[in-house]
């Protein structure tokens, strides 16, 4: 089979792997989508090895990318029960696998395991191929109502929207900034809406908030024309918002998430990396704040996301702007690398 391996510096390619054959509790499943993620990004335009870029450990070997697969079960390894992963079923993958044994394990958090983890499409094999071998405890089901390309994005980018909004325990009492509209702002954005919070979303590209305004914002923000703590305040009777989400990793959003929040408020970071410094004091204990760092979702929290989404009959698939090819990764990665509106997704 063919798969994409990011070469560091903006370079990948498409190389030959032999089909992969399931050990004893793995299942090989053929991929049907697989979705670029914000975090793809960072392996793609780091210098050198492209795994150390997020912290994540592992050999540092070539490894396929993608960390959002969407197939159906190929094959059984042995000692897996046909009830536990049919033939043909149609799922999502939980992308990391840990123990299997510890508490966080058990619970479906395998990527807090303590004893080492592997992410899949970071530090093992992942979804940028025609075959995934993942152990079966892995798979999270897909509901019917729900396409591959959808489910893909649930497996990280919108199921990261979910988790934070869990975190956050949004209601329709909330208003809710969100502080960056890439694939994981705009599906918190969508699922926020779903959830009945008022939606304010903030970016500093057109076309991505005009995308918000469709997926359910009541007001947009770009934070390039306006200062967004001045504006959320004006929106909000001079209070600040319940609830703010900053999903760009980008120091000044994330201090502007924090000071757009009123007193008693709850703000959720998701964006990666960097460093931000902040006034502890005015800007969050005068403020009786209580922040989240909120990473990704359990494999029990992405099957309910799936499930919300097909009840609520969210519009996911509109997210899904830009279908591509195995053999147009390149093509496709540089497209992601500068351009700005909606997801991406490779169809296998
Ligand atoms: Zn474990
Ligand atoms: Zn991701």
């Amino acid at each position: 089979m063919r798969g994409v391996v990011f070469l560091g510096n903006r370079k990948l390619e498409v190389r030959e792997f032999p089909d992969p054959k399931p050990g004893p509790g793995e299942v090989v499943v053929a991929m049907k989508a697989s979705g670029m993620c914000g975090s793809d990004l960072h392996p793609y335009r780091a210098a050198g090895n492209a795994a150390a870029a997020l912290g994540l450990g592992g050999s540092g070997g070539p490894v396929i990318a993608g960390h959002e697969p969407c197939g159906v079960v190929a094959e059984r390894g042995a000692g897996v029960a046909e009830a536990d992963a049919p033939t043909g079923q149609r799922v999502m993958v939980h992308h990391y696998r840990g123990c299997g044994r510890c508490k966080h394990c058990r619970v479906g958090w395998a990527q807090l395991c303590r004893q080492g983890i592997v992410v899949y499409g970071m530090t093992g094999h992942g979804g940028h191929a025609q075959f995934i071998c993942v152990p079966a405890f892995t798979l999270v089901p897909l509901p019917d109502s729900i396409s591959f390309p959808a489910g893909a994005a649930i497996s990280c980018g919108t199921g990261t929207a979910y988790g934070a909004l869990k975190r956050l325990d949004i209601s329709g009492r909330d208003t809710l900034a969100v502080f960056g509209q890439g694939p994981v702002g705009l599906s918190a954005t969508m699922l926020g809406r779903a959830m009945g919070a008022r939606v304010i979303a903030i970016d500093v590209a057109p076309e991505r908030l005009a995308l918000a305004s469709r997926f359910g914002a009541e007001t947009v923000i770009n934070a390039r024309q306006i200062d967004p703590v001045a504006a959320l305040r004006e929106l909000t009777h001079g209070e600040g918002v319940e609830t703010a989400m900053d999903c760009t990793g980008n120091p000044d959003a994330r201090v502007a998430a924090v000071r757009c929040a009123t007193t008693w408020g709850r703000v959720a970071f998701v964006g990666e990396g960097n460093t931000t410094t902040f006034d502890i004091s005015q800007d969050m204990i005068r403020r009786q704040l209580t922040i989240h760092a909120s990473w990704t979702f359990s494999s029990v929290g992405q099957a309910e996301c799936a499930r919300f989404i097909a009840d609520r009959k969210v519009p996911l698939d509109q997210l899904l702007t830009h279908r591509f090819r195995l053999d147009q990764a390149d093509d496709a990665y540089r497209l992601f690398d500068t351009q700005t509106t909606g997801k991406g997704y490779f169809e296998l």
